[in-house]
């Protein structure tokens, strides 16, 4: 009860933050965009990280408001960069969607109202839903899925691996891209069985038409093994951890920097 009124005053206080971290083509090292993490600058206790918020926020209904308010402000900040640095393709940015907006009558026109307001292509936005989440509800999810990508979103499964997704729905779903749990990178080397997961989920995203993105990538090896397996994209503490604004724009600046220099360049 005291967390979850600490959380309403620190909405209201302005106490949240957005970091970003980085997401990478493998095969070059190309930046492509950010994921958005949510972090509660606390006056006395420091840097809270989404673990301890994200529980007591989805009990009391909260979410939705810290969702769209990381929504509201990662956008901002997408819309600065895609000033700052025009490449082609246009940077992205993954947000990260709890459940609880599923059952939501108006979560299509506040995230369109979001879009407008930033002035964000909606092709530059992915929202980032968790395997267990879809699964729980397949047809509500479904339905709601196929509204947000009729706003030109892309859809991206979080933490794909771990929840049993049923394959059959999979094709029903409008997904872009699967984000492999950190779990089967982290493990790779060592258990056997962890890198043909990784490769059989490279394969069935390459031939549904989607992307994979490999989330925790720690080690070179691991990192040159994704690539190897043909993994699209990677993010992890090995390429960047999440960074404040200023940090992740400093970051942006000197990678393209660098990808100009070296255009072919496989310093990931
Ligand atoms: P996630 O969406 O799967 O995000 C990836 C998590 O892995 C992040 O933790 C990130 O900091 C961490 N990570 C990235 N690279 C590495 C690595 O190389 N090694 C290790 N060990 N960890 C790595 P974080 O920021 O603590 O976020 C935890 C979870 O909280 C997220 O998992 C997401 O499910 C949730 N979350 C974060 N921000 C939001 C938000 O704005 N809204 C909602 N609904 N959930 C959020
Ligand atoms: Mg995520
Ligand atoms: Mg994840």
């Amino acid at each position: 009860l005291g967390l979850e009124a600490d959380l309403r005053r620190a909405l209201e206080r302005d106490e949240f933050r957005v970091y970003y971290q980085p997401i990478v083509a493998l095969r070059d090292g190309r930046a492509m965009g950010f994921e958005a993490l949510l972090r509660w600058q606390h006056p006395e206790r420091g840097l809270v990280p989404p673990d301890r918020i994200i529980p007591v926020a989805e009990e009391s209904g909260l979410i939705l408001a810290i969702d769209y308010w990381v929504m509201s402000e990662a956008c901002r900040q997408l819309s600065a960069w895609h000033r700052q640095f025009p490449v082609e393709p246009p940077l992205t940015l993954n947000v990260n969607l709890s459940g609880k907006h599923f059952t939501r009558p108006d979560l299509a026109d506040r995230i369109d109202a979001i879009l407008q307001t930033s002035g964000v292509p909606p092709r530059s936005l992915r929202l980032e839903i968790t395997e267990s989440v879809i699964m729980e509800n397949v047809n509500l999810a479904i339905v709601t899925l196929k509204q947000l990508h009729a706003l030109g979103l892309q859809i991206a499964i979080d933490d794909f691996g771990i929840g049993y997704s049923s394959l059959g729905y999979l094709v029903q779903l409008p997904v872009d891209t699967l984000k492999i749990d950190r779990s089967f990178v982290s493990r790779m080397a060592q258990e056997s069985g962890k890198a043909e997961i990784v490769q059989t989920i490279v394969t069935l995203a390459r031939n549904l038409g989607m992307t994979a993105i490999a989330e925790g990538i720690e080690t070179a090896e691991q990192r040159d093994r994704l690539a190897a397996l043909g993994c699209d994209h990677g993010q992890g503490y090995l390429i960047a951890t999440p960074m404040d604004r200023e940090a992740a724009t400093a970051w942006l600046a000197r990678r393209l920097a660098e990808a100009e220099r070296a255009p072919q360049g496989t310093d990931v």
